[in-house]
């Protein structure tokens, strides 16, 4: 953390970077490190580039940077993302010196610096321990102290995930005491359209189920179009099915544009590696993956359920 600050000082100009399809935590770190830093050093040039996400709208709504001089002598800080080509904007390469700050498990070691925490649930986590580490020299205001907040609660599933540890609750109580406004956050995260709502009625009455205990939903573009909700939306429902008591292990396939991504989750067996497999990565619990077309469907779902039968007799 003490090279990151140093480096932060040399550079009048830092660009901060996001992963594709933001979640509360990628923008909750985007915004939490802008705002710290635009506070701290204010005659800085910090910018973000990224892409936006409907449901954190209320926290930033980065778009790409269009102006790619400003990468010449820029420092550029990659948050939230495992692999370079997970990141939205991928022209950190053209900045003198590149961070990545994260805390997914390493799949790939870009950048010239990495600082990777992986006990810390939420990469806004971190950012705000960077925060704490350096409260001397650095200035916590409203906005980023709202930003890392649902950075926090949106990727610890709200405070409920096993990944939680009491360093989250003292990241979380020092956001609060900086004028963070539960209701507003609650408000803004929990609202749903009835679009939403009847999609998830489809999705409660359509999930399928393996012998072993693992279930799935399948959600192509003609669901999508036919409920009319955006992909964000329909990206959203792998909660859905996440408390079925036999089953430790579940996912949502959705048909995007130009890929069927996996979106697969647990809460026992590692998960991680079975994603790996498939184009993606992320963390023991909650992992990302894509499948290349619908005919490699049927051999994902057989690799779950034989994942959850070693599971269950090993315990
Ligand atoms: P998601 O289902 O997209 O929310 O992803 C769950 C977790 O896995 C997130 O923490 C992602 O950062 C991570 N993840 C998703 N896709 C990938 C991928 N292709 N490679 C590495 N990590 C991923």
């Amino acid at each position: 953390m003490d090279h990151i600050l140093q480096k932060i000082k040399e550079y009048n100009t830092i660009i901060i970077h996001g992963h594709v399809r933001p979640d509360g935590d990628c923008i909750g770190s985007q915004y939490g490190l802008y705002h710290i830093l635009k506070a701290s050093f204010p005659q800085k040039n910090i910018i973000i580039t990224g892409t936006t996400s409907d449901y954190v709208s209320f926290v930033g709504a980065p778009s790409i940077l269009e102006d790619e001089s400003l990468f010449e002598n820029a420092l550029s800080i990659c948050v939230d993302c495992a692999t370079s080509e997970r990141l939205s904007d991928q022209r950190y390469v053209k900045s003198k010196y590149s961070i990545k700050i994260d805390h997914h498990i390493p799949v790939d070691d870009y950048g010239d610096y990495q600082y990777v925490d992986t006990t810390s649930p939420a990469c806004s986590q971190i950012i705000t321990e960077f925060y704490m580490k350096f409260s001397d020299q650095l200035i916590m205001n409203k906005e980023a102290a709202l930003a890392l907040y649902v950075g926090i609660y949106t990727d610890t599933g709200r405070f409920k995930f096993d990944s939680v540890n009491s360093r989250t609750f003292n990241a979380a109580a020092l956001l609060l005491d900086n004028g963070v406004d539960l209701g507003y956050v609650d408000n803004n995260l929990s609202i749903e359209t009835l679009k939403t709502l009847k999609l998830k009625g489809y999705a409660l009455s359509n999930f399928k189920y393996t012998d072993n205990g693992f279930a799935y939903l399948v959600i192509t573009r003609d669901i999508i179009n036919e409920y009319e909700v955006t992909d964000e939306e329909a990206a959203a429902l792998v909660s859905v099915i996440s408390t079925i008591e036999f089953c430790p292990v579940w996912a949502l396939f959705i048909e995007y544009p130009t890929e069927i991504r996996i979106r697969l989750r647990s809460r026992g067996p590692v998960i991680n590696l079975l994603a790996e497999e498939y184009h993606g990565g992320g963390h023991a619990k909650a992992s990302g993956a894509s499948l290349s077309n619908w005919d490699e469907l049927e051999g994902f779902v057989n690799k779950a359920d034989k994942l959850v039968l070693e599971y269950k007799n090993s315990l």
